[in-house]
């Protein structure tokens, strides 16, 4: 058999989606996945254009594979992207794209294999949604038992003795982690769900750091933590922000340093003007962190040591909205000495920058 009709058999028998175009987006070959995928027979494609067809205009930026080869860009890219079957319907692809090139590095044409991922979409939406809406039905009975708990500390149903205070704030102590939990892992279905585009407007960064320390003393003071401020007098400390998610990061980091220093230690915070943008840091004495764990500490669900009591998700959620913010957070530490976590907010969004 010649190598021209293997080729043919193979690419009509991939169990993937082949499209070849030429520099100009023209179809030029097209298998049966293909077909079956898009609805649309090889004899509808063939010499017509696949920007019409599948993007449904002739402007190239509409195009992930064009888009590629207009920037030059070498090898193959992974992308997901959305596709209008023949028939209406929306379809989910997994694509892969890679651009042709001659010797003299003139772009020839590429190709796309795809793959219908619509189910799997499908069922990974609705996994996500249940697990958030099951993490938000715990949340009410945490809710209102600490309301209860609440209520008999408070010598409403009837004086308390020492013992069953204790017990009773060991509970309280417990269902407190719990609604944290949930809440981290609400957040975290949160931004899986939908990327997360901060709320706008202008935010007291000293205030907000203030109102944290003092939420935060009775936790240090439990632990004989010192909390120093070093903020330097006079510093215009506003940000465009959203500030309840700012407020998130700043008592994520605070909490941290409290959880993870021993009695007896400092947490130092300072604010810093640094050109267009404003670096808040963290400082603690606390029980730092080893090189080989540094490079994960931001990632979802990572915990150094396993008997944490947290969800893994506080540094991950305030990489999140920092970097949304066109931030960054970044950590300094070393085991027994301590750590610094800092992070870097624009004092104004680069929309603010360009109307002003
Ligand atoms: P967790 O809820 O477990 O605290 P985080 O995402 O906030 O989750 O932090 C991830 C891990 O990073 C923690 O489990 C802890 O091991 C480490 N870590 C975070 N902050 C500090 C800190 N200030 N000092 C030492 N270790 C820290």
């Amino acid at each position: 058999m010649d190598k021209g009709k293997i080729y043919e058999m193979i690419i009509n028998n991939l169990p993937h989606g082949f499209s070849l175009v030429d520099k100009d987006g023209i179809v030029t070959e097209f298998n049966r996945s293909a077909e079956k995928i898009t609805g649309y027979r090889r004899s509808e494609v063939i010499g017509k254009s696949h920007l019409e067809i599948f993007h449904g205009s002739s402007d190239k930026s509409l195009c992930p594979l064009m888009q590629y080869a207009l920037k030059k860009k070498k090898g193959a890219d992974f992308l997901e992207s959305t596709l209008t079957r023949k028939t209406g319907e929306t379809l989910y692809l997994s694509v892969t794209i890679f651009p042709i090139y001659d010797d003299d590095g003139s772009f020839l044409g590429g190709v796309e294999l795809f793959r219908d991922v619509t189910s799997q979409k499908k069922e990974e939406r609705e996994r996500k949604n249940i697990l958030s809406m099951f993490a938000h039905d715990m949340k009410n009975p945490v809710v209102i038992s600490r309301g209860f708990l609440a209520r008999l500390l408070s010598n409403k149903a009837g004086m308390v003795n020492a013992t069953q205070r204790e017990y009773c704030e060991t509970i309280d102590g417990e269902l407190k982690r719990l609604h944290e939990l949930i809440s981290d892992f609400l957040q975290f279905s949160r931004f899986e769900a939908k990327e997360y585009v901060p709320v706008f407007s202008l935010f007291n960064l000293e205030r907000a750091l203030a109102e944290h320390v003092e939420s935060l003393r009775i936790e240090a003071d439990k632990k004989n933590i010192n909390i120093e401020l070093d903020i330097p007098s006079g510093l215009a400390s506003e940000v465009s922000a959203d500030g309840s998610m700012v407020c998130r990061v700043i008592s994520n980091l605070l909490d941290n340093a409290v959880k993870y220093t021993n009695p007896g230690g400092t947490i130092t915070i300072a604010i810093a003007d640094k050109d267009d943008q404003l670096i808040v840091s963290v400082k603690d004495t606390g029980v730092g962190i080893s090189s080989e764990h540094l490079p994960f500490i931001f990632d979802a669900f990572y915990r150094v040591g396993k008997d944490s009591k947290g969800s893994g998700l506080g540094l991950f959620i305030a990489k999140t909205i920092v970097e949304a913010h066109g931030g960054t957070i970044w950590v300094d530490s070393a085991p027994a000495k301590g750590s610094v976590f800092s992070v870097s907010l624009p004092k104004k969004r680069s929309e603010d920058t360009h109307s002003s």
